[in-house]
């Protein structure tokens, strides 16, 4: 099943559960608008090379389309119009007044110079500049793009549109540009909020809780950081390379400061909480199926499915990648009672700041980064009590409840807008 048509399976499902009109329905199961472009870009060698680029705009019923952009190898159109169509629900079950939106490049970046990489950037931030804007669609940074990447299309964008400065064309910019204070650990901060509840309910202990952690970039790496603060023991983390494990954890500011040297996690074995103690080199798949309190997981999409699913030994999972489960592992993980956070709830405070940096862009006026973790935490606690209170009155999974809670607002909109 493609990454799309998992999504359209959850669609279905919710809407089943909380009887929604057909019209809804088939509205959120079909994006507005699907762009493909092509962006030639003379490469170092002289070679021109043409790199296929997409941007996806699912529905901009609450407000302007708004999503990431993602540079990978594997991007493809069914990807990003999953992408796309969760960045609606997204934004709904935190409440914000944006709609859904998702971009990508299929390119390996590592394999491009600092110069291609502007280049591609700025033929890409061309060729869909007659779609975007900062009251029509804002992208963000996703896998493989970073603040820089957000700055180069915001400039290639304002001289298209006649030199008029218009940063708030994207979102994840740099403090230099226009950028939220905050919002690189969003991601992270706002997952941990969320899971901060859930530990409360549950009545468990920071302390004695061991975490795993599958993907070492923007969110996964601030995960650690922020779990570690409170009192979690992280005891593996991966990249794309595999990971390690140290069965009494992870000093997790010199792996951040070993793999920013180094490259690779797998390179890090030296960064134990027991000194002298070597970590162990472990691949992805074995770290998925690690002895854990918490799985988070922060890569890519389908990483839990149903060829690993059955060995999955965490009690909890942090979804802070989008569609890291397919639904037939989510339907195993139900009766074996993992606590899945999902998705479009965990991994929501990267969308809630990138809404408070377009409105900072737009009343050119900039807060302090305690009033964005403030208004952060206030966010994710309500949305978080809201998917709570469906996930009880439905008797279903948190997915379902956050999916039945974004859906409720969308039909509300849909409603008093005539359109059903
Ligand atoms: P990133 O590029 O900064 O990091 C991705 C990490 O995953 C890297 O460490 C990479 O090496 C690793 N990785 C890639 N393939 C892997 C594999 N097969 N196994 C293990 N690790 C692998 O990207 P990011 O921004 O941290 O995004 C990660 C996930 O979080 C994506 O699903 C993204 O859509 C989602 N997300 C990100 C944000 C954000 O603000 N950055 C917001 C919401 C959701």
């Amino acid at each position: 099943m493609s990454f799309f048509d998992n999504t359209l399976a959850l669609i279905d499902k919710a809407s089943s559960i909380m009887h929604l009109g057909a019209g809804a329905k088939s509205i959120l199961s079909n994006p507005d608008r699907i762009i493909q472009v092509s962006v030639p870009v003379k490469m170092d060698s002289g070679e021109v090379k043409v790199f296929t680029g997409f941007r996806v705009q699912h529905c901009n019923l609450p407000g302007p389309y708004k999503g990431g952009i993602r540079y990978h190898q594997d991007v493809n159109m069914e990807e990003v119009k999953a992408l796309a169509t969760l960045m609606t629900f997204k934004c709904s079950v935190v409440g914000i007044p944006l709609g859904g939106g998702k971009g990508g490049i299929i390119v390996n970046p590592k394999e491009l110079s600092k110069r291609e990489l502007e280049a591609m950037t700025r033929g890409y931030a061309e060729a869909i500049a007659q779609f975007v804007g900062p009251t029509i669609d804002v992208p963000a940074p996703d896998v493989n793009t970073d603040g820089q990447i957000m700055a180069w299309f915001a400039d290639e964008y304002s001289k298209v549109k006649g030199g008029e400065n218009l940063p708030g064309v994207v979102t994840g910019k740099p403090l230099a540009y226009g950028g939220s204070l905050g919002r690189d650990k969003a991601t992270a901060q706002g997952g941990f909020y969320v899971l901060d509840e859930v530990m409360k309910q549950k009545g468990l202990d920071a302390k004695k809780t061991r975490v795993v952690i599958q993907g070492f970039g923007n969110a996964g790496s601030h995960c650690a950081e922020i779990l570690d603060k409170a009192g979690y023991k992280v005891v593996a983390v991966s990249d794309s390379k595999g990971g390690i494990y140290c069965a009494d954890g992870i000093h997790v500011t010199n792996a951040l400061s070993c793999k920013f040297e180094k490259g690779s996690i797998q390179e890090c074995q030296d960064v134990s909480m027991t000194a002298g103690q070597k970590c162990e080199r472990i691949t992805n798949e074995q770290l998925l199926e690690l002895e854990c309190d918490i799985l988070v997981l922060s890569a890519l999409e389908n990483q839990v499915n149903s060829q690993n699913v059955n060995n999955v030994k965490a009690k909890m999972i942090l979804e802070l990648a989008n569609g890291p489960t397919t639904t037939e592992a989510d339907e195993v993980l139900k009766q074996k009672g993992i606590v899945v956070i999902p998705d479009i709830l965990a991994n929501a405070g990267g969308v809630t700041v990138s809404y408070f940096e377009l409105v900072q862009n737009q009343a050119n006026f900039y807060w302090s980064a305690e009033e964005v973790e403030t208004r952060l935490k206030e966010i994710m606690v309500k949305s978080w009590n809201r998917v709570d209170e469906m996930h009880t009155k439905f008797n279903t999974t948190y997915r379902m409840g956050a999916f039945i809670s974004a859906f409720d607002r969308l039909d509300q909109i849909m409603k008093v807008r005539g359109i059903v």
